[in-house]
């Protein structure tokens, strides 16, 4: 017997074998990567049903795969729709997804269908340097057409001496206002020291940052990890598929052979490197860009399947890590920009160059560069890169990268 599924109409191994052949469309460019001790990913659901855990001392259960927003949500509609239908229940934006379009098309869903909003586990984010936070946060309940948010995060910050005792007192403030549920932050920079400092916070709820099968095995990340799941800090995984800023376009024979073994399993390379992040049980949502339909369904039937990695399998995308980390920014941008005075937030460029030649996004590379100090800017390709480079433990290749960066995102 295969019962339909009542969410999507189709049957559990009718929708598998769907999104295995979808999987394939999207099988691309990419790494893979692994955890140390594997052990029980999600708290079991019903199959064919999105699993959920619960996010740290919040003691909300969200669901495990995690609607990111930087993508068009005005013109894709029928998007969010669908991944509420398949389960995906929290949804992630900002101010600085296109500019607040992010969070305006999130609002125009809502508006069509308010009982909606009581589904979703909401999340937006704001960049703390322009100040008036207040002011924006209403700007974005105004855009996202609601009164509150479950969880807001001050966005992308570099170290946690950032989260200074007057967020904490604006924190408590908009619970009280009932505008946030609750509070935390996001990094993609120097994240193992961010997450270390969040468990010494008792105000701080949620963290979301950079993690995957490049960073996981770090013993500082784990150790961080492990800090934040006793002092209750939830944890949301973004970043997964561990692109890095190089320009290499063609797959490695190294990744072919690893993306064959995963198909042979029924999944592809990049629903692996999925399911190796949800090998850490104190992730409680990953969060994704999922632009389009295929791209959704891919991902929400790995989340799906509760397929586990087998223990090879998880190895074999550990070795593929070690093989491409020189392709790879690990965010810790306290080592490089230590290493050239403070005058360029390498990762941050890094950043910039995987956006565009990673996800393919040059308009979203190019304003995020826009958003760097003119004076990075504009001294991008004089600073000299030689004591980066070395202290680099990645060994990327900095100056050729920066000059790089400077040619296609001016
Ligand atoms: S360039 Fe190297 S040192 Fe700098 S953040 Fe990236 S991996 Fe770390």
């Amino acid at each position: 017997m295969n019962p339909k599924n009542k969410e999507t109409g189709v049957s559990r191994r009718d929708f598998v074998k769907t999104v295995g052949l979808a999987g394939l469309a999207v099988a691309g460019a990419g790494a893979t990567g692994a955890l140390a001790a594997p052990e029980p990913p999600a708290a079991a659901a019903p199959p064919g049903t999105m699993p959920k855990r619960k996010l740290g001392k919040t003691g909300v259960e969200v669901s495990v795969l995690n609607l990111g927003g930087m993508f068009d949500t005005i013109n894709n509609q029928l998007l969010l729709k669908q991944s509420l239908k398949w389960g995906v229940t929290m949804w992630d934006t900002a101010e600085a997804y296109g500019n607040g379009l992010s969070e305006e098309g999130m609002g125009r869903f809502f508006a069509r269908n308010p009982e909606a909003r009581q589904e979703i586990f909401l999340v937006t984010k704001l960049v703390p340097k322009e100040g008036k936070l207040t002011e924006r946060l209403d700007k974005s309940l105004k855009r996202l057409q609601t009164d509150h948010v479950d969880l807001f995060f001050i966005h992308a910050i570099t170290g946690i001496g950032q989260m200074t005792p007057a967020f904490k007192a604006w924190a408590a403030e908009m619970k009280q206002a009932g505008k946030i549920k609750f509070f935390g932050f996001s990094t993609h920079t120097n994240m193992a020291d961010c997450l270390a400092g969040a468990a010494r916070l008792d105000w701080i709820d949620a963290v979301m940052m950079s993690y995957n099968f490049q960073v996981m095995h770090d013993p500082k990340m784990q150790e961080a990890v492990k800090a934040c799941e006793k002092s209750g800090v939830g944890l949301v995984a973004m970043k997964t598929m561990g692109g890095g800023p190089g320009a290499k376009k063609t797959a490695s024979p190294a990744k072919l052979e690893m993306a064959e073994k995963f198909l042979k399993r029924g999944f592809t390379d990049k629903q692996a490197k999925l399911k190796v992040v949800w090998e850490t049980p104190q992730i409680a949502s990953l969060c994704s860009q999922m632009p389009n339909l295929t791209i959704l369904m891919a991902n929400v039937a790995a989340a799906r399947d509760q397929v586990k990695l087998a223990r090879e399998e998880v190895e074999s995308l550990r070795q593929y890590a070690l093989e491409t980390q020189c392709d790879y920014c690990a965010g810790c941008g306290s080592i490089c920009q230590e290493a050239v005075g403070g005058a360029v937030p390498v990762n941050e460029v890094m950043r910039c160059l995987m956006y565009h030649r990673y996800y393919g996004e040059p308009e979203l590379a190019r304003e995020t560069f826009a958003g760097l100090p003119e004076s990075v800017r504009q001294q991008l390709t004089a600073v000299d890169y030689s004591r980066a480079e070395q202290a680099c433990p990645n060994r990327l290749a900095i100056a050729q990268l920066m000059r790089q960066a400077a040619e296609m995102l001016a």
